[in-house]
């Protein structure tokens, strides 16, 4: 094919608008982005050689007055070492292919505009409130969304079939024609498979985009163990695509309630446990608030206030592998009121037994 048009250029391009037009290109097909693409790869092969060519004011010139010359034996000597391959294409590039590269190029120009491509629709996001307990253990979920689903009048293909006449599109010519820079191309056109009577006319109900917004319920399995903002990707469940294009995905993001005790970091679920002075002293086996019920937790005598126990598998479980993080318990020792006579009396004795001072570490060199 025609360098200038692989690389979508005029004839008189600048050096400038090669380099500009190689980098469009490359980054959209080069082998690093497009794994395992032989289209792509091909594609970026051809425009490598184009790009070389043209960026060479001899071969260019050679190029101009005698067309493909030697330069297609020479080994490739890749000039392009200094242009950004990681980025992302430009323009909505990101889901481009080798064939929307090739209509853009081959296509773009027809007069009266060859049938435009079909085109992936676009994803949809919505929220679901969840509450703490629902988080964990997963619930089922019905959602209003209001998407663009195939239109039932063309089945999606923005085109209804006509009985007779002649084509819109080639005027009954049954040729396509159009220019690009010096050079004219024709081809037998597409909407009337060259007979050049009209076969389609645009579908009225959807203004021949093959899409309609409609509002639809769906539901959906929130899977146990979601945090909160997490997202829930649902494949092919976003905007169909116009002309009958894929559908987009739905993602979903989930907005989880505080818990009254519970707190959850990463896969842990994290409690605040109050423990009475003589529970913390003496040692003693207590109750634990767990996501399912109580749980039984040893405290061992001299217990200190913010001492950490951990009840391991008694957390929230990973979305993605099921496993269970743990239950992180604190202890925060909780001081009797002693409001009678008799109580205050046994903790005086209490602190005439002990003596010790409490706070003399913080005054030791
Ligand atoms: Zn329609
Ligand atoms: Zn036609």
């Amino acid at each position: 094919m025609d360098f200038y048009v692989i690389l979508g250029l005029k004839r008189g391009a600048s050096p400038g608008e090669v380099k500009r037009a190689y980098k469009r290109v490359a980054r959209r097909y080069h082998p690093d982005i497009n794994p395992g693409d032989g289209e792509a790869a091909a594609f970026y092969r051809r425009a490598t050689e184009a790009y070389e060519t043209l960026v060479d004011p001899d071969r260019r010139q050679e190029y101009d007055i005698h067309g493909v010359a030697s330069p297609m034996n020479e080994p490739a000597t890749v000039e392009f070492q200094g242009f950004d391959f990681s980025a992302s294409g430009t323009g909505g590039g990101v889901s481009a292919t080798f064939r929307e590269l090739f209509s853009e190029v081959l296509e773009q120009a027809a007069p009266g505009g060859a049938p435009a491509a079909a085109e992936r629709g676009s994803d949809v996001h919505g929220e679901i409130a969840l509450g703490f307990d629902e988080s964990l253990a997963g619930t089922e979920r019905r959602l209003a969304i209001t998407r663009l689903e195939a239109c039932e009048g063309c089945g999606g293909t923005g085109r209804r079939r006509a009985m007779a006449g002649r084509c819109a599109i080639c005027h009954g010519t049954g040729t396509t024609r159009w220019r690009r820079g010096h050079m004219i191309f024709g081809k037998s056109c597409a909407d009337c498979g060259g007979s050049g009577r009209m076969r389609y006319h645009p579908c009225g109900a959807c203004g021949a985009e093959g899409t309609v917004a409609r509002d639809t319920a769906i539901t959906i399995q929130v899977p146990a163990g979601v945090s909160d903002g997490a997202c829930l990707r649902l494949e092919a469940q976003g905007n169909a695509g116009r002309r009958g294009g894929a559908r987009g995905d739905l993602y979903i993001t989930a907005r989880v309630e505080g818990h009254r005790f519970l707190r959850r970091e990463g896969d842990d679920l994290y409690v605040d446990l109050p423990v009475a002075v003589h529970e913390a002293a003496l040692g003693a086996v207590v109750d634990v608030p767990t996501a399912e019920g109580p749980a039984s937790l040893r405290i061992p005598p001299a217990t200190q206030s913010g001492d950490r126990f951990r009840l391991p598998g008694r957390g929230a479980p990973s979305p993605r592998t099921g496993q269970r993080g743990d239950m992180i318990v604190t202890v925060t020792i909780v001081l009797p009121p002693a409001r009678d006579e008799r109580s205050r009396r046994l903790l005086r004795e209490l602190g005439r037994l002990q003596g010790n001072d409490v706070r003399k570490n913080l005054f030791e060199g």
